[in-house]
């Protein structure tokens, strides 16, 4: 099926059947929210779990790695932690949502969420939102590239410009199961930026679902470092804590 009618299908079952909560699937009265209230709660809890490096809330938590750093990030937002153990938990649901289903109100939810939390961290007015794209053959499985609607939503939330960077390469493999080092080096090698790509002088704002070991982060932000940009963060939605 061609992306356009994948989209166009998608846009009528949306039409068809409202939008339900992406954790428990009850019916959501209105789609502001990606939640019903029962599991909207135990999501605003979760934000406040405490990062396992600062100890302050994940909401508030700004940690990042050794990785991130010697790529030139020093600061990443987050929404809540990550943790795959909590399964059935509604962060977990919305990810996995929002990586399968093209739901609008799921990704206007975690924009709002993700810009909120990064304008917590600083002021971020004169920079331009990116993303970490996705593999190519999940965007070809899917239809869409998740990331990179959650950046445009983004961007919109924070009044900032959103660019393309980077692009993959086709059969780059897939992060999961691999080790730290591995992971590294599949990012690095798969992650490149777009032909013409200048950053000298700018700041950005990298997008991404899931921070685990920062290597598809660090990747991007290496790229943008080599171009000469000024600052860059990121901002995810769950993190490692
Ligand atoms: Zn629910
Ligand atoms: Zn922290």
């Amino acid at each position: 099926m061609s992306n356009i009618m994948k989209k166009a299908l998608a846009k009528l079952l949306d039409g068809l059947f409202p939008p339900r909560c992406a954790c428990c699937g009850a019916l959501l009265s209105s789609s502001v929210s990606a939640f019903c209230p029962d599991c909207y709660r135990e999501f605003a809890a979760a934000r406040l779990l405490p990062c396992r490096h600062c100890g302050k809330e994940m909401m508030h938590c700004t940690c990042c790695n050794d990785t991130l750093v010697a790529s030139g990030i020093y600061r990443v937002a987050k929404v809540c932690p990550y943790y795959p153990e909590r399964e059935g938990s509604p962060e977990l649901g919305l990810i996995f949502a929002m990586k399968r289903r093209n739901v609008k109100a799921y990704f206007r939810f975690a924009a709002r969420e993700m810009a909120a939390s990064a304008k917590r961290v600083g002021d971020i007015s004169g920079f331009t939102v990116t993303y970490v794209p996705r593999r190519p053959e999940s965007v070809s499985r899917y239809g869409f590239d998740h990331a990179r609607m959650l950046a445009r939503m983004i961007a919109e939330e924070l009044d900032l410009p959103f660019e393309e960077t980077f692009y993959r390469f086709r059969n780059a493999k897939e992060q999961k199961g691999l080790t730290r080092k591995e992971r590294r080096k599949n990012a690095s090698s798969t992650i490149l930026p777009l032909n013409g790509l200048t950053a000298t002088g700018k700041c950005y704002l990298i997008c991404d679902d899931i921070l685990t070991t920062g290597s598809s982060l660090s990747s991007c932000a290496s790229i943008l470092t080599a171009l000469g940009a000024t600052e860059i963060r990121g901002v995810v939605f769950a993190a490692r804590g």
